[in-house]
């Protein structure tokens, strides 16, 4: 029984495969459920900005249900709290199954694409970036507009390894400490997100450090995404995800577009 609860499809700029495509690999039994989380972006420079079509998603979404497919409609809004009053207008008028909070933007570029960012190349640098993100993500944990925080620590893509050191890994380790106490003690679902398993980093977002922190400090509420933007990669590497949730002590999955459901791991 597995659930995809983040996944791109066109209706964001960046993805390649349609509502068909993913449709084919429910078909295929490669996973029982599909939330599409498609970027809506409220900063000018993300990347999605003005892109995403509302009625056309959910006039498909309806479409795949009614053909029988388990189809949901979530949102990957790109949090900055300096946008947060839009964001509320926007879930005011426009509404999801669920809400993904993700935090792409630092400094107004991001930390989240596969590019490594040359202007942090200074521990000073670094550190204002990390100092950033987490009060971010902080504020996303305590805001009650969404569901899910995604991919925490996604921002390791955009450092370059020679910049980080012992000092940095310190520092983060910190952050990650508070941040995984404050999780644990809100009502939010943490993804994990195996995007990163893919790449050089070979980690879940968050790593398996982190969440070993949110289950000592009592949390249970985890999700898995794949942060798909192909269909060919969706529930990618869950088996490895369910394996390390397992090993830490987790026994379930939350399944965010229906309160409190469960699935057993
Ligand atoms: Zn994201
Ligand atoms: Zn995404």
């Amino acid at each position: 029984m597995k659930y995809d609860t983040h996944v791109h499809s066109t209706f964001s700029p960046d993805a390649v495969s349609t509502f068909e495509d993913y449709s084919r690999k429910i078909d295929e039994g490669k996973v029982c459920g599909i939330g599409f989380t498609e970027h809506v972006d409220f900063l000018p420079e993300c990347g999605a900005y003005g892109f995403f079509d509302y009625n056309a998603f959910m006039e498909k979404i309806n479409e795949y249900r009614n053909k029988g497919y388990e189809f949901h409609a979530g949102a990957e809004i790109d949090y900055v709290k300096s946008v947060e009053e839009e964001i509320k207008t926007h879930l005011q008028f426009h509404s999801y199954e669920y809400t993904i909070c993700s935090v792409h933007m630092i400094n107004r570029i991001s930390v989240s694409n596969s590019k490594k960012r040359e202007d942090l190349n200074t521990d000073a640098a670094i550190l204002d970036m990390l100092e950033k993100y987490y009060n971010e993500v902080y504020s996303g944990v305590k805001n009650g507009m969404f569901d899910i925080i995604a991919h925490i620590g996604i921002y390791r893509r955009s450092l370059k390894e020679e910049y980080v050191n012992e000092k940095i890994e310190l520092v983060i380790k910190e952050y990650d400490n508070e941040l995984a106490k404050a999780c644990a003690n809100s009502d939010k679902i943490i993804e994990v997100n195996s995007s990163g398993l893919n790449s050089p980093i070979a980690s879940t977002f968050p790593n398996v450090d982190f969440l070993k922190l949110y289950y000592e400090y009592g949390g249970r509420k985890v999700s898995m995404g794949s942060d798909a933007h192909n269909a060919e990669n969706v529930a990618f590497g869950f088996d490895i995800v369910e394996d390390i949730l397992r090993e830490i002590g987790f026994r379930y999955i939350y399944i965010p577009w229906e309160k409190g459901r469960t699935v057993k791991i």
